[in-house]
């Protein structure tokens, strides 16, 4: 048998520690590994299984354009491009919309465009204020934007122009903008630094500051964006509207694609400020319009919201029955667990073992980021599996 850990060790670059699971197929919200053991998966591609795996209106998008068309360039226009920018924008603030192949390069996008828009609209102002805890991507500009010399410190030099300030602190958010500031960026809720919530103070002080200051408001909407967080977009859940916002991550379901969305004051890209050979191609955004339209249908967004109020009661039940869990936040279907000790690694790999997966953003953080479709009976099987891992990994600190 193909020994396939080893073939990664000899053959794919060293920039992922991987679990020791070799995934081979999926339906709903459960995986297979190549031996055949099932998980019931909590993580689906991190927010991007927003379907689940297998989804039929999803794969027969996939399979159906395939046949038609696969790619074209941007030099010719293509209907699933078009259908998909239009629905976005038909359930959104945006009236532009821009695709890419990845969260890092919608932000890119979105970074151009602010940079822009300091230049043409205030007076040469570059400047982008982001928050501590956020999570941007790992181009060069989405590293930077991102602040946290953990991911940056081995690639100098930045471009610069960021401007860092805490997060959900909005004196400091005050005190940063000046006649500089071309736009703020930020997440309605951090995902990679373990679901961290804006306050809605943060977030009106934001677009209050753009306003005032002829700055633009971008969020990132990477990970929040395409129901995640129980409304379509994750600013439409605390009724504070950017100018421009990127997607990703759940847009196509899984098909690689990125998008910066802007409104039509904010679209201010002309022929030649911006490009790509694969964004925007027939089949990644006819599997985005697949995806977009299974989630607008009606119930779909108040599924999320149910299931994830009722999992989010359930991992309450969880801290209330052991030392080891001491807290939960979230919204939608995008949750968080703490710990008391820094045993998130220990707890991810022993639900690992007994076919759950969930993922540890941190030493003392698991993070919760399931399929879309997600049922209460998943969540009271997934409740069961994490009782005994705590109780588990709970024994050993004791
Ligand atoms: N922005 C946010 C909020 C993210 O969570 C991520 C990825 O986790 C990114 C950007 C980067 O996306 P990608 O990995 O597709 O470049």
């Amino acid at each position: 048998m193909t020994d396939w850990v080893a073939l990664e060790q000899q053959y794919y670059m060293r920039t992922f520690n991987r679990l020791p699971v070799v995934l081979d197929h999926g339906e709903g919200a459960r995986v297979w590994d190549v031996d055949g053991k099932c998980y019931l998966d909590l993580v689906a591609g991190i927010a991007v299984n927003a379907l689940g795996h297998n989804h039929p209106a999803l794969v027969n998008a996939i399979a159906e354009q395939a046949k038609k068309l696969i790619h074209v360039s941007n030099l010719y226009y293509s209907t699933p491009q078009l259908e998909l920018a239009r629905l976005i924008c038909e359930h959104s603030v945006g009236d532009r919309v821009f695709f890419a192949n990845s969260g890092a390069e919608a932000n890119e996008g979105a970074i151009k465009l602010a940079r822009k828009w300091g230049k043409y609209q205030k007076g040469g102002a570059y400047e982008i204020i982001t928050v501590s805890g956020a999570f941007h991507g790992r181009t060069i500009a989405a590293l930077d934007a991102t602040g946290n010399e953990k991911y940056y410190k081995d690639f100098a030099p930045m471009p610069g122009g960021f401007i860092h300030v805490p997060f959900n602190d909005v004196a400091a958010l005050e005190a940063a903008v000046t006649d500089q500031t071309a736009a703020i960026m930020l997440e309605v809720v951090q995902g990679e630094s373990g679901v961290n919530l804006a306050t809605d103070e943060f977030m009106r002080a934001a677009r209050r500051l753009c306003d005032a200051n002829n700055a633009l408001l971008v969020l990132d909407e990477v990970q929040t964006g395409i129901g995640r967080t129980g409304h379509f977009m994750g600013y439409q859940g605390v009724g504070v509207a950017p100018d421009v916002f990127s997607l990703a991550k759940g847009l196509a379901g899984g098909v690689p694609i990125g998008a910066v969305v802007a409104t039509e004051r904010a679209s201010i890209f002309t022929p030649g400020d911006h490009g790509s050979t694969f964004g925007g191609n027939p089949l990644a955004c006819a599997a985005g319009v697949a995806v977009v339209s299974t989630i607008l249908a009606p119930g779909f967004l108040e599924h999320v919201r149910t299931v994830g109020g009722y999992f989010l009661q359930q991992l309450s039940g969880l801290v209330s029955r052991h030392d080891l869990a001491v807290s939960v936040r979230g919204r939608g279907l995008m949750l968080a667990l703490d710990l008391e000790a820094d045993l998130a690694g220990q707890l991810q790999s022993t639900a690992l073992q007994k076919g759950l997966i969930v993922n540890a953003t941190g030493p003392r953080t698991i993070r919760m980021v399931p399929p879309l479709t997600l049922t209460r009976a998943e969540v009271d099987e997934a409740i069961t599996i994490l009782d005994a891992c705590l109780a588990e990994c709970g024994a050993k600190v004791a």
